[in-house]
């Protein structure tokens, strides 16, 4: 039975999941900017076996990282141009959906317990990163593989312009994990 699903703008291509997300990214990197045309990525993380293309056949864009010289594989619907999910050279276990995608969006919860927020440092001046969850300047884990350690925003922050005064009415502080 599937546990969630969802599909494209035009409903040609369908996936579903077996089981819930292992977890959330919330990644403001400028790849992830360009991919979804939008501020940020809201990408649940799936056991690769756990999702399926139950209708259609998505289009493959295979985009080589600057960063770590892996690939990873965009899947889009060709007719309608919705990008539903990737799947990773570097993390061929794990599959992450565009969460705009989702036939519910409330079918995956973010919670300090099961998301992290990464990339922070290209986040656009209006974003406001949330309060709880672990967070990143750039990657979780650097190409090398060593994790890195995160900050906890006390309260939710907004970004700014860099160099700007802190949005007014809004406290600033943050602390090391
Ligand atoms: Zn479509
Ligand atoms: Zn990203």
């Amino acid at each position: 039975m599937p546990v969630l699903s969802g599909g494209c703008l035009c409903g040609a291509v369908r996936y579903e999941a077996r089981s819930p997300p292992l977890r959330v990214t919330l990644c403001h990197c400028r790849f992830c900017q360009h991919v979804t045309g939008s501020s940020h990525l809201v990408e649940p993380l799936f056991a690769r076996d756990d999702l399926q293309v139950t209708a259609g056949v998505p289009t493959v864009y295979r985009h080589r990282s600057e960063g770590s010289g892996k690939h990873l594989d965009l899947h889009f619907c060709a007719v309608c141009g919705t990008t539903l999910f990737m799947t990773f050279e570097r993390f061929p276990t794990l599959c992450g959906v565009y969460a705009g995608t989702l036939d519910d969006p409330a079918a995956i919860e973010v919670r300090p317990d099961n998301a992290k927020q990464v990339f922070v440092a290209s986040a656009r001046a209006e974003a406001v990163l949330l309060p709880g969850l672990d967070t990143f300047a750039g990657p979780a884990i650097d190409a090398a593989g060593v994790p890195q350690a995160p900050f906890v925003h006390d309260a939710p922050h907004r970004v700014g312009r860099r160099g700007s005064e802190p949005f007014p009415g809004e406290p600033e502080g943050s602390h090391p994990r």
